[in-house]
């Protein structure tokens, strides 16, 4: 198994997530991050620090897509281990509905 990345995250991108992982998988888009689902050895210590409830373990029924996403993502965008600023309006957009179709970004973030 492993930990997902969900669609809370898109234009919230807290990332208090990646200050806790032991083995640094969490990768940067322009507006999300992603887990390698590869690297990720199920420790469960970032899903509860997530401030938008956006990281699921796999077992969760539905999440077939983020795991898709997720892999896809992670091979494509930078590692990211160092928390940075948010955007200044993440708190807005906490709790949308349907943020993959309206905003989600393959673009890259910065990584660290
Ligand atoms: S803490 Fe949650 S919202 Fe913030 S970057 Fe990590 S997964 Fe996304
Ligand atoms: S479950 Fe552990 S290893 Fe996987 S992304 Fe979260 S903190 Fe990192």
């Amino acid at each position: 198994m492993t930990y997902v990345v969900v669609d809370n995250c898109i234009k919230c991108k807290y990332m208090d997530c990646v200050e806790v992982c032991p083995v640094d998988c969490f990768y940067e888009g322009e507006n999300m991050l992603v887990i390698h689902p590869d690297e990720c050895i199920d420790c469960g210590v970032c899903e509860p620090e997530c401030p938008a409830d956006a990281i699921k373990p796999d077992t969760e029924p539905g999440l077939d897509d983020w795991l898709k996403v997720n892999a896809e993502y992670s091979e494509k965008w930078p590692n990211i281990t160092a928390k940075k600023d948010g955007p200044a309006d993440g708190k807005d957009f906490d709790g949308v509905e349907g943020k993959f179709e309206k905003y989600f970004s393959p673009e890259p973030g910065e990584g660290d």
